[in-house]
């Protein structure tokens, strides 16, 4: 008898309906009952991982603790849960085929032939399991990425008809998110594609248990009764999930609904208490009522998709229910920004983060944009590829090193600021191959990420390949750029910061990443604290 219970979830009708939010809402009102709960995603894709898509395919990459590069969706599962994730919580089609072609090299199929069913069924199967496998948690959320009918999505759906039959049904229940679209001619909301999406998945034989409906409209009862009757689900296992405000009004939402409720009694978890969301409350209760609106300028050259920055975007949500501020992120393509329109673009701004990136599209806008706010004194955050847009732009025109510049945009650069770093200089793969994950740093006693952090000795993710040449650091330093932030092992520079500018920071590594609604970022925290104070002056 199994200990852990397992809960799928499956999309139909069309993609991006929120199946991560549903997931991570779900999970946060069984954690605030006292399950240990945690959620893992398996994506169709033949990619190993996302790390090596562009974020105008699949928006932005989140990097874990144990230096994964996995879906956006890791993200809310940790900004939901205030959990960490790991390697184990994304698997990928092109994870499981690889492994299991990497077992039939190793003959560990004994001559036999190696086909979708059993061989790579089992081994999602197995990767399904895995997390629960650990008895570290009573309950194990998979969304399964994609929309059912999908040829891609197959494997998955027949690992999770062949799990519920190997666990039980009061094991392993299915979640099939749809869309009961709103014709405004007909003035009438329509069942009938959650009908054929519950059809398609019934072919693969899974009948689901509960349905959850986006809707932009509520659901009448007749509406409500006639989902359960032509879909097969209990009348009270339709659940409503209609557009809210903010992604962080979904778990309550979902609990006046009685998701959780009706999930754990399917489980057979009788056993429990009204979840605690006190915490959570209070949170949606400053999101609402900020006593002050900022505008903080985004610059990248992504920004004409949300999803490319999605942590950046969620972290400054934090950040401003932290300071009872609503924070208007203003983007900023860095294409359109030279030295002589800065001031036009960025004049009314409160305070501008530059964004991480990769190549050289955009560059010198980032340099003209970080040149006005150092100037002009108005608060700056640069994170990754910005902390290093940071470095190039002091050097040029503080230290007056004109060819100053990064080996990523110019290989041959005669002053290079920004250096490949040596564990990189080997490496031509370009998947999972960049500094990734937690690294320890060090922090400058008196510097202003010590008073920030509030502790020495700090821990935070990364995704680069570059770095902060060492050989310019004393003239940085003796100018007025110090390194506050030190890996303790390589001296890498993981933090810059000029003390007579009112907030000026770079950081090499992505805190976005570790913001979470119950621990918002420090460093976001204080640089919207700074931004607000700016806008009061
Ligand atoms: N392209 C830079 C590097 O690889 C910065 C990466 C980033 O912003 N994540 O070092």
């Amino acid at each position: 008898m199994p200990n852990t219970k397992y809960i799928f979830v499956t999309g139909g009708v069309t993609s991006s309906l929120g199946k991560g939010i549903v997931s991570a809402s779900l999970a946060n009102l069984l954690q605030a009952r006292g399950f240990k709960t945690t959620i893992q995603k398996f994506d169709p894709y033949i990619n190993v991982d996302p790390g090596t898509l562009n974020p105008y395919e699949h928006g932005e990459c989140f990097v874990t603790d144990d230096g994964a590069e996995t879906d956006l969706d890791l993200g809310h599962y940790e900004r939901f849960l205030n959990v960490p994730t790991s390697q184990a919580n994304n698997v990928t089609t092109g994870r499981i085929y690889q492994s299991v072609i990497e077992k039939e090299r190793r003959g560990e199929f004994l001559g036999k032939t190696v086909q979708v069913i059993p061989h790579i069924t089992n081994e999602i199967k197995e990767r399904m399991q895995l997390l629960g496998s650990t008895d570290e948690y009573d309950v194990v959320i998979t969304e399964i990425g994609g929309t059912v009918g999908d040829i891609e999505s197959l494997p998955y759906i027949e690992a999770v008809r062949q799990l519920r039959w190997d666990l039980g049904r009061e094991n392993c229940i299915v979640i099939h998110l749809t869309l009961v679209p709103y014709l405004s001619a007909a003035a009438e909301l329509k069942t009938k594609p959650t009908q054929h999406s519950v059809k398609t998945l019934m072919e693969s034989g899974i009948n689901a248990d509960i349905l959850v409906c986006r809707t932009e409209h509520e659901l009448s009862e007749s509406i409500r009764t006639k989902l359960a009757l032509f879909c097969n689900v209990d009348r009270e296992a339709v659940i409503e999930s209609i557009d809210a405000d903010t992604i962080y009004d979904v778990p309550l939402l979902m609990h006046k609904e009685g998701l959780d409720r009706v999930v754990l009694k399917k489980l057979g978890l009788t056993d429990h208490s009204e979840p605690d969301l006190t915490r959570w409350k209070a949170f949606l209760k400053r999101i609402k009522n900020p006593k002050q609106h900022i505008r903080i300028g985004l610059v990248g050259k992504y920004v004409e998709l949300q999803d490319s920055y999605k942590s950046i975007l969620e972290a400054f949500i934090h950040a401003g229910a932290s300071n009872e501020v609503a924070v208007d992120v203003v983007s900023v393509h860095s294409e359109d920004l030279t030295p002589d329109n800065c001031h036009q673009f960025l004049a009314g701004l409160h305070g501008l983060l530059v964004a991480p990136g990769f190549g050289s599209r955009g560059i010198e806008g980032k340099i003209a944009a970080i040149q006005y706010v150092r100037e002009n004194k108005i608060p700056f955050f640069g994170i990754c590829l910005g902390m290093q847009m940071a470095v190039i732009e002091y050097a040029r025109h503080v230290l007056g090193i004109s060819a100053a510049n990064s080996i990523e945009m110019d290989e041959d650069a005669v002053d290079p600021v920004i250096s490949l770093m040596d564990e990189q200089k080997d490496i031509e793969d370009k998947g999972g191959t960049m500094r990734l994950g937690a690294w320890d740093c060090t922090l400058t006693e008196g510097s202003r990420v010590h008073s920030i952090y509030k502790q020495k000795e700090i821990s935070e993710r990364h995704r680069h390949r570059y770095e902060l040449n060492n050989d310019y650091l004393a003239d940085l330093t003796k100018n007025g750029l110090s390194a506050t932030g030190i890996n303790p092992k390589t001296g890498l520079v993981e933090i810059v910061e000029i003390d007579t500018h009112p907030w000026f920071i770079g950081v090499q590594y992505h805190p976005e990443y570790k913001s979470t609604v119950l621990n918002p970022h420090p460093l976001f925290t204080d640089f919207v604290r700074a931004c607000s104070q700016y806008a009061n002056q």
